[in-house]
C-alpha cells in the first residue's frame, strides 16, 4: 500500500487508541502514525526509507523489501522495547505498525484480485518465510486512493472530534 493509505490508517488507529487515554493522545497519535510507516524502513525509496537513507540501505542489503520488519515479531519487540520506556507510545506503536502490516496483508500490484499465493506479509518470520494475506486493494488504484485513504482520513477526524 502506498504511504498515504498507511498514514490514513496510522492516524485513525492512533485517534481510536487515543479515545481510551485522551490525555496521551499526541503521543500515542504520534507513535501511531510512526508506527505505519515504519515496516517500509526496509526500503530505500519508501517515504520513510529516503529520510533514513544510509539505514534503510542497511536494512534493505541485509533483509530486503517486506521480511523481518513486516512480521508479528518486529511489531513485538519494537512495541515492547518502546513500551517499558513509555507505555502509550509502545502502544501507539503497536497499533501502527499493526495496520501496517494489515494492509499490507491485503493490498497488491501483481497477480489476479482475491487470490492469496505469494500476497501479503511474511508474518510469521524467521520461523516462516511464506506470506499471509490476500489480494483485495490494488496498489495505487481508485480503491486505495478513495476509499482506504480518504475515508480512513475522514473517519479518523470524526472520532477525534467525537471523543478528544
Ligand atoms: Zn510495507
Amino acid at each position: 500500500m502506498m504511504w498515504k493509505a498507511h498514514l490514513a490508517l496510522g492516524a485513525l488507529a492512533g485517534v481510536v487508541l487515543s479515545a481510551f487515554g485522551p490525555s496521551q493522545a499526541p503521543v500515542i497519535i504520534t507513535a501511531a502514525l510512526l508506527g505505519s510507516l515504519l515496516p517500509d524502513l526496509d526500503h530505500p525509496h519508501s517515504k520513510l526509507g529516503r529520510k533514513v537513507r544510509p539505514l534503510s540501505d542497511l536494512v534493505y542489503a541485509v533483509m530486503g523489501h517486506r521480511t523481518g520488519t513486516h512480521s508479528v515479531l518486529f511489531l513485538v519487540c519494537v512495541s515492547a522495547l518502546v513500551g517499558f520506556v513509555h507505555m502509550p507510545a509502545g502502544a501507539g506503536l503497536a497499533l501502527g505498525i499493526a495496520s501496517h502490516l494489515l494492509a499490507d496483508a491485503v493490498s497488491y500490484s501483481t497477480g489476479r484480485p482475491f487470490t492469496t499465493g505469494g500476497a501479503g506479509v511474511p508474518a510469521a518470520w524467521p520461523v516462516s518465510n511464506s506470506r499471509v494475506g490476500v489480494r483485495i486493494v490494488r496498489v495505487n488504484g481508485f480503491f486505495e486512493h478513495f476509499v482506504v485513504t480518504t475515508g480512513a482520513a475522514m473517519l479518523a477526524f470524526a472520532v477525534a472530534a467525537l471523543t478528544l
